[in-house]
């Protein structure tokens, strides 16, 4: 894998797999009583995000914290951002630090690149605009194959606003790697043009949605709404909003969050069986530390095994 993760096109269907597995050995780490390892003790991580964030910022956190490193998080809102800094000034600034992570959320799509320019660390793409959230597809997949028990051969519909969707975009790239036959659908102002060109089908209506084994909704993104996509947010669920007479007994239920109740889902499928949202959530921590792992400690092998031959691995670190 290379030093970066900036776009699920960094990883091929290996990587993928090895980062998946050692997500499965954090797991276990996570069921223990103290869920903490020396991985990267001595080792700092920096979060800097420009953009909102609940999980993916809390699950950053909680990774590198469970991985012993030394945790700064930055939010632009309340830093020398505020005060005019510019982005390489502040990234120069945080490098004087000597990190070997700078997980990076942006607004604008590509700035992640930008970042792994100006600085020696691994920079990790949380999030760039419209463009790409590569862990969030792992995270993703990881979810749906301990479920599902498989990836290959599923059909996965993508349904809602792909037009602004960075989750969109990584996790076409991601489950069609994997083997998942990948079906976008959405109103036809919300779809991109030339979106089949990532190895998709699309579709205007839920007609056929009963063909998917896993509906995976998308938020409307009004953030990043420059103008009016649908008559009006009411339409849009009477035509493409997912409920309980839309969502078959035997399809599974994704959604990245944060969900806009009563839009792209209706609140019983929210809270059904059948929804893995919150699995999603937890899958975040395991999947991030994967990628952390892969990325800083060189990956290889599974980690509770190489730990396991450490005198110091099973000793729980100081908080
Ligand atoms: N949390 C995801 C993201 O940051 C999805 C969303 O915001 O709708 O892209």
């Amino acid at each position: 894998m290379r030093r970066h993760l900036l776009s699920v096109d960094d990883l091929t269907r290996e990587d993928i797999d090895r980062i998946l597995g050692l997500a499965e050995s954090f797991a276990e780490v996570s069921g223990r009583e103290i869920k903490k390892v020396p991985t990267l003790r001595g080792r700092t991580v920096v979060n800097l995000f420009y953009e909102a964030s609940t999980r993916t910022s809390s699950s950053f956190e909680l990774a590198a914290k469970r991985l012993s490193a030394d945790l700064v998080s930055v939010k632009a809102q309340g830093s020398a951002v505020d005060k005019g800094e510019s982005l390489k000034d502040t990234v120069q600034t945080l490098s004087a630090y000597d990190p070997a992570a700078i997980v990076f959320r942006s607004p604008h799509a590509g700035a992640a690149g930008l970042v792994a320019r100006w600085t020696r660390a691994s920079v990790i793409n949380a999030g760039d605009g419209k463009r790409e959230h590569p862990t969030q597809a792992l995270l993703d997949l990881y979810t749906l194959r301990r479920r599902a028990g498989r990836l290959e051969g599923l059909n996965v519909w993508i349904v809602g606003d792909v037009l602004h969707s960075r989750v969109a975009r990584s996790n076409i790239l991601a489950f069609g790697r994997m083997g998942c036959r990948v079906t976008v659908c959405g109103p036809p102002t919300l779809i991109p043009r030339g979106v089949e060109a990532l190895g998709c089908e699309v579709r205007t209506t839920l007609d056929d949605l009963g063909e998917a084994d896993v509906v995976y909704a998308l938020r409307m993104q009004h953030e990043r709404m420059d103008g009016t996509y649908v008559p009006s947010l009411r339409e849009y669920a009477t035509r493409y909003g997912i409920n309980g007479r839309r969502l078959g007994a035997a399809q599974l239920l994704m959604h990245p969050g944060p969900v806009n109740r009563g839009v792209e889902l209706s609140g019983e499928v929210i809270d059904s069986p059948q929804a893995l949202i919150t699995d999603q959530v937890e899958s975040g921590v395991v999947v991030r530390m994967a990628v952390l792992y892969e990325l800083l400690a060189g990956g290889g092998g599974s980690p509770a095994r190489s730990q396991s031959r450490d005198p110091g691995a099973t000793e729980p670190q100081p908080a």
